[in-house]
This record gives C-alpha cells, sequence and structure tokens, in this order.
C-alpha cells in the first residue's frame, strides 16, 4: 500500500482544527495538528507534510509569514483558510506562496476537493520542471530559483539569481564581462560592463562574505569563475 499523505493543519480554533483533523484521517490521511504559527513550522520541519493547510489569521506569527517561510524551503502544497472578507489577505496569500484558498465557513468536501487538486498539480510540476545546479555545498533550484547553501537559504533578487545560475552552469570556465552581460542582462543592455562587478559584489557579500566560503573567484582583467571542488 501507498504511504499516506501526511497534512498539517495549522489553526487556533481548536475545534475547527479538531474537526478538520477527524475528517481527514476519515479520508485516509496522516495528520498532525498545530495551533499555532511557531509550532506550525516546527512540525513542518520535523514531519515533513505533503501539504498544508494554514489559517490566516493566528495569534503571533501569523500565516502570512508562516507562509513565507516554508516557501523559502520547500514547494509543498499550501492552501490557506481565510475568514470571510479578508480579500486584501487573500491575495497577500497568494504573493506569498499559497497555492489556493479557502474561505471560512467552509464545507469539508470543498477542503477535500481543494487539496486533491494541490496535491495534483505539484505531483505534474515537480516532475516536469524541477532542476538542481549544484556546486560545492551550494545549490540552485531553477524550478523554485531558491538558492541553499547546507541547511541556509539564501534570498537573491533575480538578477543575482540568473546571474549565480549562469557561473554555475559554467563552472570552472571563466566567463568574461561581456559574456555575463550578454547572457544575463540581454544583449540589449546598454550600460556599462561593471554593473557585472556590482552584481558580483551582491553576491559575494551574500554568500562568501556571510558564510566565510569562497566560490566566485575573480581572473583580473578576464572576468569570473565559479570553482567547483577539485581536491
Ligand atoms: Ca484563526
Amino acid at each position: 500500500m501507498d504511504k499516506k499523505t501526511k497534512a498539517l493543519i495549522i489553526e487556533d480554533e481548536i475545534k475547527l482544527a479538531r474537526f478538520v483533523e477527524l475528517e481527514l484521517k476519515h479520508e485516509g490521511y496522516d495528520v498532525v495538528v498545530a495551533n499555532n504559527g511557531r509550532k506550525g513550522l516546527e512540525l513542518f520541519e520535523s514531519e515533513k507534510p505533503d501539504i498544508i493547510l494554514l489559517d490566516l489569521m493566528l495569534p503571533g506569527l501569523s500565516g502570512i509569514e508562516v507562509c513565507r517561510r516554508i516557501r523559502k524551503e520547500s514547494d509543498v502544497p499550501i492552501i490557506m483558510t481565510t475568514a470571510k472578507g479578508e480579500v486584501m489577505d487573500k491575495v497577500l496569500g497568494l504573493d506569498n506562496g499559497a497555492d489556493d484558498y479557502i474561505t471560512k465557513p467552509f464545507a469539508i468536501e470543498e477542503v477535500l476537493a481543494r487539496m486533491r487538486v494541490a496535491l495534483k498539480h505539484r505531483k505534474t510540476s515537480v516532475s516536469t520542471n524541477s532542476s538542481l545546479l549544484t556546486v560545492k555545498n551550494l545549490s540552485l533550484d531553477l524550478s523554485k530559483r531558491t538558492v541553499r547553501l547546507d541547511n541556509n537559504s539564501i534570498e537573491l533578487t533575480k538578477r543575482e539569481f540568473d546571474l549565480l545560475a549562469y557561473l554555475i552552469k559554467n563552472k570552472n570556465i571563466v566567463i568574461s564581462r561581456e559574456q555575463i552581460l550578454n547572457k544575463v542582462w540581454g544583449y540589449d543592455y546598454f550600460g556599462e560592463t561593471n554593473v557585472v562587478d556590482v552584481y558580483i559584489r551582491y553576491l559575494r557579500t551574500k554568500i562568501d562574505d556571510k558564510f566565510g566560503v569562497k566560490f566566485i573567484h575573480t581572473i583580473r582583467g578576464v572576468g569570473y569563475y565559479v570553482k567547483d571542488d577539485e581536491d
């Protein structure tokens, strides 16, 4: 038999959480429940759920914040539950990486249906465009656009990410500023080539300096490269 799908419910209304828990168990899910955001994050780390039902209005750490933190590490499906009328909050939830939202009060059948959709959707998107670039202990997930160094996630802007991805795709090869401009900024870029140096500095600040490592090397007058571990 297949391993059961594990759902994490993060909901501060105890009765509602209990009700959803029982319904999901009845449907064959493994269920873990947290009654606040912090506990929710803990259970997310320790239990590695396959899907998360996340209440927006939580005491302490808000649902949005919980969503944002989980999204930095994982593409697990997240369905936010919001009280009626919190329209702006719904938009905020989706902006912060939730897959879907359901307005309370909800019918449990609707929750189950949305969960099936989110799980199915996630399965297909993972199998079609999961792609990982690595150099030493640094890894870039091109589909999720996330960067990790060991267990630390690193936040990069779009341009920084594209630059780092380009360097890693060509690791151990020295790339000139012009090549970088061409590939990362596009041929229609008319600015100075020193914009590359500026962005290399940003990357070094966020990765090399912050973690005391050396990924990006300079060949003076020629360009830059990322060196893989060769010893
Ligand atoms: Ca609540």
